[in-house]
């Protein structure tokens, strides 16, 4: 599976078609949130997953795409406003992340976003 079309909406949404027809939604709050880094993966083992923003000076909320680059044909990568980038997302983990309607259920979906 791979992504045909990506298209940054702002500076906190990007969207996905994938080769199957498939389009996704993120969000960069929740791509920063399951960070699958190391780092990142090990504090939510630790149990920061409710909170993984702790250490950070930051808001959830403002967090931003800074950049991002797709990573030869498995993964993507982005970076955080927080400085954070060190975070390989596989094109199969991505799209478990997914958060468009029919990905989430339709209900899960957190106010206040700025869409
Ligand atoms: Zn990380
Ligand atoms: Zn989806």
């Amino acid at each position: 599976m791979k992504p045909k079309h990506i298209d940054q909406i702002s500076d906190k949404v990007l969207t996905v078609v994938w080769d199957d027809g498939h389009e996704s939604i993120y969000f960069s709050d929740h791509l920063r949130k399951n960070c699958p880094c190391a780092h990142c993966a090990k504090r939510r083992e630790q149990g920061e997953e409710d909170k993984p923003f702790k250490i950070l000076n930051i808001n959830p909320q403002d967090i931003t795409f800074t950049s991002w680059r797709v990573m030869g044909n498995y993964a993507m990568s982005f970076r955080f406003s927080d400085g954070h980038h060190t975070g390989i997302y596989p094109f199969e983990k991505l799209r478990e992340l997914c958060q468009c309607d029919i990905c989430t259920g339709n209900a899960i979906r957190v106010t206040g976003r700025s869409e």
